[in-house]
């Protein structure tokens, strides 16, 4: 079969942006973090002679992406609701240098919204809804646009919706990203402040059971049916991943909830002893002891772990399925295996008092994960917070999901607590959990022990007061 000459673009947007192709939390952080493309390398797996350029993590700039590109004859664009603009600008200059060339956009974004998406520019021939991996196939492989579920494009001047495309259920039948990331990546570009340097993440499965109201993957592109790898296959990958990679410190599943059906947790634990690698995961708080234990015997290293608030009547808005004692129970779990947390919280999340902030500082103080960051509430299109906002009048009105520079902000306030006060409490918050003796103490064993650490966390801290110094001036 022939293909099209198929370029798989995450963009370049603000600098350190990693809001893109990898990133459910689509903003700059406080600390310079890239996660790995992986919604743009699995298509790329399956179109031969592809080629995915991650421009973000490599400086690549909107001029070398420009020269990149055109020397191809398709390209697939990631893009993300606050980049869209941008995103639709670079469309519309490759238009220009190569009218012929086919661009189409992918991501949640162009999932929820295809027809507001292709109505942002001409450029833009058609949009992929939901999980676009075959879609990208198809469309590469010359199978006319009527003819290819899952899109929706111009034909004679309307706006076409095909049929949805059927979710993927059999994920053993998918390449991996690997020889993806080996051919077009440079994974010392890739770093995480929590995770090991250099790291590697990827899926295994998509799509999450739970219902959190906020979670933008789930709710967009990959469903509340959690569909997934086989064992005996994970095993396989990462065996070849360890041998493609042999510089890598840490494995991170970046699955929705890689714990959210224990059994097979478990099972792709033992055979990853079998490999002897560090890896980490994503995990609600309310795994058992038996599963962690068997997780921790296994390589695990690192859960990351959304408590989102200290607030159970936050927790029950957001729909987060987890009860404050199941999730402190679990961290005294996790603390007693020696697994490290890095806990993810969110403020501004609807019911958010003046109250709840000090409840969630209190709370993230107590249970005293490793480390932690403090996210803003981001109602992405396509979130059932995105409705309830708008329901509510909850959206500020000067404000988009990120500052002028893709940094975080809020954009979501309510009666009694501004916008400027719930990003104010992020600062306070950081501030509360981190200048206390012993995190302080954890973060100095942790440099004094590993002297790469040493530098990275020294970066991180000039970062850190470099973000908020910044913020100050621009208040
Ligand atoms: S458990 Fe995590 S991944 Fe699943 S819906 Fe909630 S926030 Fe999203």
């Amino acid at each position: 079969m022939d293909f099209a000459k198929t370029l798989f673009l995450n963009p370049p947007s603000w600098e350190g942006f990693d809001g893109g192709a990898g990133s459910r939390y689509q903003a700059k952080r406080e600390i310079r973090s890239f996660w790995y493309p992986t919604w743009l390398a699995q298509p790329a797996a399956l179109v031969p002679g592809s080629r995915l350029v991650d421009a973000p993590p490599d400086d690549l700039g909107r001029e070398q992406v420009l020269d990149i590109a055109s020397g191809y004859d398709l390209v697939f664009l990631h893009t993300s609701s606050p980049t869209l603009r941008g995103d639709t600008e670079l469309a519309e200059a490759l238009k220009n240098r190569k009218p012929d060339i086919r661009i189409g956009f992918v991501g949640a974004h162009a999932a929820v919204l295809p027809a507001e998406t292709l109505a942002a520019s001409e450029a833009i021939d058609f949009v992929c809804r939901k999980e676009f991996d075959y879609t990208c196939r198809e469309i590469a492989a010359g199978t006319p646009l009527d003819k290819v579920d899952g899109i929706s494009y111009r034909r004679e001047g309307k706006i076409v919706h095909n049929p949805e495309r059927a979710l993927i259920h059999n994920f053993d039948e998918l390449p991996s990203v690997m020889d993806v990331y080996k051919r077009d990546l440079t994974i010392e570009n890739y770093a995480i402040g929590y995770l090991r340097h250099p790291y590697i993440s990827h899926y295994t499965g998509r799509g999450c059971p739970a219902q959190c109201t906020f979670c933008l993957w789930p709710q967009t592109v990959g469903g509340h049916t959690y569909r997934a790898k086989s064992p005996e296959a994970v095993a396989r990958e990462m065996e070849h991943a360890a041998r493609l990679f042999p510089q890598t410190r840490e494995f991170f599943f970046d699955d929705d909830t890689f714990t959210a059906y224990a059994p097979r947790a478990r099972e792709i634990a033992k055979l990853l002893g079998r490999l002897g690698i560090t890896w980490s995961c994503n995990a609600r708080a309310n795994v058992s002891y038996e599963t962690l234990k068997t997780m921790r015997d296994n390589g695990l290293r690192l859960l990351l772990v959304g408590y989102e608030s200290g607030n159970q009547k936050i927790l029950d808005t957001i729909k987060k399925g987890v009860r404050l004692e199941q999730a402190r129970e679990f961290t005294k779990n996790c603390k007693k295996l020696g697994i490290v947390i890095h806990g993810t919280f969110i403020l501004g999340l609807p019911g958010e008092t003046h109250e709840t902030v000090r409840e969630t500082i209190e709370y993230a103080k107590e249970i005293d994960p490793f480390s932690l960051q403090v996210s803003l509430a981001a109602p992405y299109p396509g979130t059932e917070l995105y409705r309830q906002a708008m329901e509510n009048g909850w959206f500020s009105s000067e404000v988009s999901l990120t500052g002028e520079h893709g940094q975080q902000t809020a954009a979501l306030e309510y009666e009694g607590l501004s916008r400027e006060e719930i990003f104010a409490y992020v600062e306070k918050f950081y501030k509360s959990f981190y200048f206390r003796p012993r995190p302080i103490a954890r973060m100095v064993r942790e440099m004094i022990q590993d002297r790469q650490v040493m530098k990275r966390r020294l970066r991180e801290g000039i970062e850190f007061f470099r973000f908020f110094q910044t913020r100050q001036a621009v208040s």
